[in-house]
């Protein structure tokens, strides 16, 4: 069984999907049950299992409840933390409302996540949990201060937790994207550049020297390898999967 955080939309539906054809049975924690609703009846309608559980990845007492939940009833193998969200801006622009906001996401969210189920895999011989991080987390990206300052701390949490239960057969990775065609996006260019939507979703696929940016299914089939027995060597990697951003823009 396979627990996803952010499953509702954009990365995280494509691995729910992805993941239940492979026949795993989807277990979305979301916070929008409304988007989530529509993966779960996609992976039914297919023939798939899957349930929604409304939770707020912030919430370490919400979190704490619905795995605790889950643990009671069904072993959890797999932990994909993608729920997250993005912010424009430099040091200088970013309120603290805004930086506070992304720590208790995209940090806070993915540790409050892999604090209860860790001990859970440990207990029941192993796992494998996968974030997703981003190129902005080991790169300068402008106006990507906030977004940035989170992604790097996914990249090291995942080395730590790696480390850390290497002896209890928990592999933990994190997939770095560059620039992904989800709803995120759009909603951006909407938001930022209303009426130049269609010029500036061209400069932004143009960034990735392989002239597009990528699918959510690409990010899911990486995703689906690394949380799969064929990738049993691999732990504590941060794999970029990233159109040549970072080695072809000579
Ligand atoms: P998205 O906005 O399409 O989906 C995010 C999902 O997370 C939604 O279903 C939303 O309801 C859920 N969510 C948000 N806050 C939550 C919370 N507090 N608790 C529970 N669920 C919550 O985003 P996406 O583009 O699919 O991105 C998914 C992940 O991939 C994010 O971590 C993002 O940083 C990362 N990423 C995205 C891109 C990109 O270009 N789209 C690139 C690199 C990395």
């Amino acid at each position: 069984m396979a627990v996803i955080t952010g499953a509702g939309s954009g990365i995280g539906q494509a691995i729910a999907l992805k993941f239940a054809a492979h026949g795993a049975s989807i277990r979305i924690l979301d916070v929008n049950p409304d988007s989530a609703s529509v993966t779960r009846e996609q992976i039914c309608r297919n023939g798939g299992d899957a349930s929604v559980h409304v939770c707020d990845v912030t919430d370490q007492s919400q979190v704490k409840g619905v795995l605790g939940e889950l643990f009671g009833r069904e072993r959890v193998h797999i932990l994909v933390n993608n729920a997250g969200v993005s912010h424009v801006g430099t040091v200088e622009s970013t309120t603290e409302a805004d930086f506070d906001r992304l720590v208790r996401v995209n940090i806070k969210g993915f540790y409050n996540c892999m604090h209860a189920i860790a001990p859970h895999m440990r207990d029941n011989g192993g796992g494998v949990i996968l974030n997703m991080a981003s190129i902005a987390g080991s790169t300068g990206l402008a106006d990507r201060f906030a977004y940035s300052m989170t992604k790097g701390a996914v990249i090291a949490m995942t080395y730590s937790v790696a480390r850390d239960f290497l002896a209890h057969n928990i592999r933990c990775n994190c997939i770095s994207p560059a620039r992904v065609h989800t709803p995120f996006v759009d909603d951006y260019l909407k938001k930022n550049y209303p009426g130049r939507e269609a010029e500036m979703f061209g400069k932004l696929a143009k960034a990735q020297p392989i002239g597009r940016m990528a699918e959510p299914g690409e990010v899911a089939s990486l995703a689906l390898f690394l949380c799969s027995d064929e990738a049993s060597f691999i732990t504590g990697a941060d794999y970029p999967l990233d159109g040549g951003f970072f080695n072809l823009r000579g």
